[in-house]
């Protein structure tokens, strides 16, 4: 199995009730190692850029009010099967489905308020990386 890299984000509902570090020890935990991190404060425009693959979805407007409510945590995460690993730790969309142990299953608050977001597959990883990453700031 190859090392990857996959893009994490720690959204607001989880930076407001302090859950940093208890989401960060669920992804190291699960052999995952945060290779960036920064803490940040998207505007409207970074937020629709970032999801604007759901523009045509209708909670499309709701999910950027969500993402620039407060602060949320960037990071780069790396490890073996880094990608399909972390979603395995993140746990199902919705947290009413989320696996016992999983991070939304955990702290979640409901589908959208759901605490974590990380990439789905290889291609998305790379562009999310580079879209709120410069090179010199990943020093895993
Ligand atoms: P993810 O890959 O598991 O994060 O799920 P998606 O890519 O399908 O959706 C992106 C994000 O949009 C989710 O993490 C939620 O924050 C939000 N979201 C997804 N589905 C819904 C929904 O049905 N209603 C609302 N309000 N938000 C949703």
């Amino acid at each position: 199995m190859a090392t990857e890299r996959t893009f994490s984000i720690i959204k607001p509902d989880a930076t407001a009730r302090n859950l940093t570090g208890k989401i960060a020890a669920k992804l190291e935990d699960a052999g995952l190692r945060i290779v960036a991190s920064k803490r940040v404060h998207w505007n409207e425009a970074q937020a629709k850029k970032f999801y604007e693959v759901h523009a045509e979805r209708p909670f499309y407007n709701d999910l950027v009010s969500f993402m620039t409510s407060g602060p949320i945590v960037l990071q780069v995460l790396e490890g073996e099967n880094a990608i399909a690993k972390n979603r395995e730790v993140m746990g199902a969309t919705n947290p009413e489905e989320a696996a016992a142990g999983t991070i939304r299953k955990e702290f979640a608050e409901n589908i959208e308020r759901n605490s974590v977001h990380g990439s789905d597959s290889a291609e998305n990883a790379q562009i999310e990386i580079d879209l709120n990453f410069t090179a010199d700031e990943i020093v895993g």
